[in-house]
């Protein structure tokens, strides 16, 4: 047992897992890869302010002192490509490899893309990552006009955040009502009227 656990994914889950490790006892390595450059952030915020603010910061999970003074090695920007479960060994991108005794995976999710003609131009963005945040937040600062495919928590906070920076805001939705995977349709149908009466168009 001298290679510890890894966890690949430094987000919520990722980083959690490494403190609960410690909390609970464990005292042999964690290392923590992340395949994004920063110390792992709070997402919550990116589609509330951070994406009409161009000032705001991201909000660190934990400050930099927790990784160090809790022996967890931190290893930003490193992406792992395949797990070889026999040799409990990962390949990292770019090259080189990681062994652990014990793998935690929080890989998280992505948003889905769409398959369709366009779907790669310009300016078709989806919000996930600090970085989906800041091109959001640097071209619409450039535009009137935002069209969002999506209307659950996520497409509709971006659309309150970006109408009440001054955008034009139309939010497309395939099924008949909004949020229709999350709230009753009383709720839903609150939503709808307080971002109509906010100027934002929605088409269900
Ligand atoms: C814009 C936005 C707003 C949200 N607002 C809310 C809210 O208000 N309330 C709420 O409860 N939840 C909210 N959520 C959801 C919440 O952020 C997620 O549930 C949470 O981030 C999930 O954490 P996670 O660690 O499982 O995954 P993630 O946060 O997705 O973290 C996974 C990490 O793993 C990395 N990774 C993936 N594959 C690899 C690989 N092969 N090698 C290395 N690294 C890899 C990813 O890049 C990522 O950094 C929001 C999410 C977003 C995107």
């Amino acid at each position: 047992m001298k290679n510890g656990v890894v966890i690949v994914g430094a987000g919520h889950a990722g980083v959690q897992a490494a403190a609960s490790l410690r909390e609970d006892g464990y005292d042999g390595p964690v290392i923590l890869v992340g395949d994004e450059d920063e110390l792992p952030y709070h997402k919550p915020p990116l589609s509330k302010t951070f994406i009409k603010d161009a000032e705001a910061k991201p909000q660190p999970l934990r400050g930099e002192a927790f990784y160090t003074g809790s022996a967890i090695d931190y290893r930003p920007g490193v992406r792992i490509d395949r797990i070889d479960a026999g040799r409990r060994s990962l390949d990292i991108a770019g090259g080189g490899a990681l062994a652990f005794d014990h793998l935690i995976l929080a890989t998280g999710s992505r948003p889905r893309t769409l398959p369709l003609p366009g779907a790669d131009l310009s300016g078709v963005l989806s919000l996930r990552s600090l970085a989906d945040a800041r091109l959001i937040r640097d071209l619409s600062a450039q535009t009137d006009e935002v069209v969002i495919l999506g209307g659950g928590f996520i497409g509709l906070e971006i659309a309150a955040t970006l109408r009440a920076a001054g955008r034009t805001v139309t939010v497309v939705e395939a099924v008949d009502r909004l949020l229709g995977r999350a709230v009753a349709p009383v709720v839903a149908s609150h939503v709808r009227q307080r971002l109509e009466a906010t100027g934002v168009s929605i088409l269900t």
